[in-house]
């Protein structure tokens, strides 16, 4: 029989064990995991996303902080899978997108009241209801392509081996990053 708060408590129940699972992928209890796992909440409800086993959510995050564990470990979007891309910019900003339905979303942190410890920003995180920390942006970076496989060779001076994309072209050899000499006359 359906008690009143029944939904409510099965909600909350849900949002602990997925916290948890931030907690024990990240190792530690942070406000920077906070910004990221309500951000996922935030986008579980604008795109109706879930955990993607494959490359169907992507996510293109503006930082390499904290928040981007919690990401992984509840999206699916991973550096492995190659549905967790970066462009950094320092923000707390997330873009996210969800290849089933081609909708996408950027979120990006509204400034946090000022002159709080630590502590009390991630009080203040920890009980912020995640539509009130995030503004809701369109995403300008257009969907990635999906991942890639590419080709590997050989590299001719050292003879190990690396994904086409990797590798240059010198004097007509083949050559990884690590034996090729960089030429670029931008960073001088
Ligand atoms: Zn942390
Ligand atoms: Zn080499």
């Amino acid at each position: 029989m359906d008690q009143p708060g029944d939904e409510q408590m099965n909600k909350q129940s849900v949002q602990q064990a997925m916290w948890r699972r931030c907690a024990d992928f990240h190792g530690h209890v942070c406000g920077g995991l906070t910004i990221g796992y309500k951000a996922v909440l935030r986008v579980m409800e604008l795109l109706e996303l879930y955990f993607s086993p494959d490359e169907d959510v992507v996510c293109i995050t503006e930082n390499d902080a904290c928040g981007v564990d919690a990401i992984q470990v509840l999206l699916g979007c991973s550096v492995g899978k190659g549905n967790l891309l970066f462009h950094i910019t320092g923000k707390n900003a997330y873009s996210f997108y969800n290849r089933t339905t081609g909708q996408s979303v950027r979120l990006v942190l509204k400034p946090l009241p000022e002159g709080m410890t630590r502590e009390q920003s991630f009080d203040y995180l920890t009980n912020a209801q995640p539509d009130a920390l995030f503004d809701v942006k369109p995403a300008t970076i257009p969907l990635p392509e999906r991942a890639r496989i590419f080709d590997s060779y050989p590299c001719d001076a050292c003879g190990e081996t690396a994904g086409a994309n990797w590798i240059r072209i010198q004097d007509g050899r083949k050559l990884c990053l690590d034996c090729a000499v960089r030429y670029d006359r931008f960073r001088v």
